[in-house]
């Protein structure tokens, strides 16, 4: 054999070398694009879908009719311009925005149905021509985890917040709302009162009634007072059969007027279990406070409300009484 044989015989060594490693290349890629959950998209400079995985079929719904056209197909109608912006940008400047990284965005199926996709997508450069390839997944249960924590949150978070039986606020939370109207009082000048109501002779109600028809109440008083306060008071279950309400921007006037109104509402209401031929009034005590330059803190003011409704109590129940600050 001469030495140019011998030259062709290793230059095909090479080759049939060569063309193994890229048979294995090719299998190794062939295997993972077709079994991975993932769809796998390659498009060339004009948008055109130029390869995708089997993945991607079963995830947009299409069969191999989707090889040849544009990628924007698969996004909803009104991402397609930012799209092609981003694109041309990337293809002019070399400045990539979304590429390199991953991102949350929209994807359109066959049969319009929007449904939302991660999306990592990477540039890659042969004979001059750029390619993307983008590597997408289909996160509507992922999606749809996280919106459901998100409710269960808000819901633990209302319910932690709220009165099982009566559904208004609990006092814990009315707390924390009243320490901030005291500050707000406080920094503007602006008026606060409170209404401490305790429910009378409760316990009678439990007793002649039951302890159901007593719940019955409670919740009937809390959604009277719940109607007949504006948006921004605040109207809480203080404990047992009393209540706290607070009033941001009303003065002790104002309080007084209102507790009156509530007290007079109160009781003229029936309150009635047609089941069991029940037909019951409740009557209620009201005490209030208002802040003054002088109201040191929410503690206080709760207090200054209980004396004014311990007062109420004394003066027979069904009546509204005000804490007066002494003259200084
Ligand atoms: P007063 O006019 O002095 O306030 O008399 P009262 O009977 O309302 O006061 P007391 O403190 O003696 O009794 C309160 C009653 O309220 C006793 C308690 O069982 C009842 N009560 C407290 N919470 C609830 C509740 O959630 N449901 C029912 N049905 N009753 C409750
Ligand atoms: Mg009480
Ligand atoms: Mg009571």
């Amino acid at each position: 054999m001469n030495s140019h044989e011998e030259e062709i015989k290793a230059l095909n060594r090479t080759l049939e070398l060569l063309s193994r490693q890229l048979k294995m290349l090719d299998e190794r890629y062939r295997a993972i694009t077709e079994t991975v959950v993932d769809a796998i998209i390659s498009i060339n400079e004009e948008g055109r879908i130029i390869f995708c995985n089997p993945a991607t079929k079963k995830i947009f719904g299409y069969e191999d009719e989707i090889i040849g056209s544009n990628i924007t197909t698969l996004m909803p109608e009104r991402y397609r311009k930012v799209h092609q912006n981003g694109m041309n940008r990337y293809l002019n400047t070399g400045i990539p925005k979304i590429i390199g990284s991953t991102v949350e965005v929209v994807g359109v199926k066959k049969d319009g149905t929007e449904f939302p996709i991660e999306l990592s997508l990477s540039a890659w450069r042969t004979d001059e021509r750029c390619y993307f390839t983008g590597i997408i997944r289909d996160i509507t249960e992922r999606k749809q985890m996280e919106h459901n924590l998100i409710e269960a949150n808000k819901k633990l978070e209302e319910l932690s917040i709220r009165d099982s039986l009566t559904n208004v606020y609990n006092r814990r939370y009315a707390y924390q709302l009243l320490e901030s109207e005291f500050n707000r009082a406080k920094r503007h000048k602006t008026p606060l009162s409170c209404l401490l109501i305790d429910a009378d002779h409760f316990k009678k109600i439990n007793d002649q009634y039951g302890h159901l028809f007593g719940d019955k109440a409670l919740v009937n008083f809390a959604s009277i007072l719940q109607k007949m306060t504006r948006t921004t008071d605040i109207v809480s279950r203080f404990g047992g059969e009393e209540f706290l309400v607070i009033l941001p921007d009303i003065d002790m006037k104002g309080a007084a007027d209102f507790a009156e109104r509530l007290r007079e509402t109160i009781s003229k209401q029936k309150i009635e279990d047609k089941e069991k031929n029940i037909c019951a009034v409740l009557t209620i005590s009201i005490g209030t406070s208002s802040f003054t330059e002088n109201t040191a803190n929410i503690t206080e003011l709760i207090h200054q409300a209980d004396i004014a409704l311990y007062e109420a109590k004394r003066l027979g129940r069904d009546s509204v009484c005000c804490y007066k600050p002494p003259l200084k």
